[in-house]
């Protein structure tokens, strides 16, 4: 949950996942819709999935997985995760690499090697697998994800507070700011999109993704022109900024009445949203008309 998402924000959501799939196997044998519904605001809902996989796989297996290797071996399961279960849980010595720790790294060591790069989170690796501490690796990659976390900061490291500011090269030499390289970026794109809020006696007109999408299979989503042709925009009810990965979308939704063809578009009852998976966007497009309309 945690990935791309901040903590405070995960919070409320994690409370509420582990209360309706408090263990493995309520997650494992939970309907498709209800877990898409308990993560819905999250994004990348392929992580939800995942995890479900993974539950059935540990369900089958009868036992958690205890190694490096054998976590590694779940869906969705990647090296940081696996490091990071394996030595947290299981006090395996591996190294959990995010980019707080990538970060800390390349500061401590002065070191410009590209961490966007894989050949540079390779090398990345092969330095935090040779200072972890063997006893407690546990400890010590919480220790690192955490002085990336909160002192050794993007914008502003607090290193009269940082623990191994005696060791920092990058300290010592006064170039804190030259670190961490990040050559690989990829350039944000910037787009706009216009959304449709068409609403009759207490239901919204919607459209949903086919259940063999590639991406949010089975959400409902906002209908744009695409979905129908011919639509008059009435008021505009308002704007909001929306980011996914490298996509900056500044949105506008007009409220519209009904057309005659609907196309695929069908009407869903208002209240039933808050139980249906229904993309982010159209979340904030839910909430920016509740705002916005008198009747609703
Ligand atoms: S001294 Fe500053 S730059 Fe070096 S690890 Fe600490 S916070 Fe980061």
């Amino acid at each position: 949950m945690l990935q791309q998402t901040r903590v405070a924000a995960v919070i409320p959501y994690y409370e509420r996942f582990l209360s309706r799939f408090p263990n493995v196997a309520a997650l494992a044998d939970a309907p498709e819709q209800d877990l898409l519904a308990y993560w819905a605001g999250l994004g990348y809902y392929h992580r939800a999935r995942n995890l479900q996989k993974a539950a059935q796989a540990i369900k089958q297996s009868g036992s958690f997985p205890d190694t490096y290797e054998a976590i590694r071996r779940l869906p969705g399961a990647g090296d940081y995760t696996s490091a990071a279960v394996a030595s947290i849980a299981f006090n395996r010595p591996h190294a959990a690499l995010d980019g707080n720790v990538l970060r800390v790294l390349s500061r401590v060591y002065a070191d410009g090697t590209d961490i966007a790069a894989p050949a540079g989170r390779a090398h990345f690796r092969g330095i935090a697998d040779q200072v972890l501490d063997r006893t407690q690796p546990g400890a010590f990659n919480q220790a690192m994800m955490e002085l990336g976390a909160t002192i050794c900061l993007p914008r502003n490291p607090q290193c009269l507070l940082c623990p191994v500011a005696s060791l920092c090269a990058a300290r010592q030499t006064g170039r804190v700011h030259e670190f961490p390289v990040k050559l690989g970026r990829e350039k944000s794109v910037v787009e706009e999109r216009v959304f449709f809020w068409v609403e009759r006696e207490g239901s919204v007109l919607l459209w949903q993704r086919p259940q063999d999408a590639r991406l949010m299979p089975g959400f409902y989503e906002l209908p744009e022109r695409v979905h129908l042709p011919g639509i008059q925009a009435g008021e505009l009810l308002g704007e909001f900024r929306h980011a996914i990965t490298f996509h900056n979308y500044r949105c506008r939704v007009y409220e519209a009445v009904p057309p005659e063809d609907t196309g695929a578009c069908g009407w869903v009852r208002m209240r039933e949203l808050p139980q249906l998976p229904v993309s982010t966007l159209l979340r904030k497009a839910e909430r920016l008309c509740r705002r916005t309309r008198t009747v609703f």
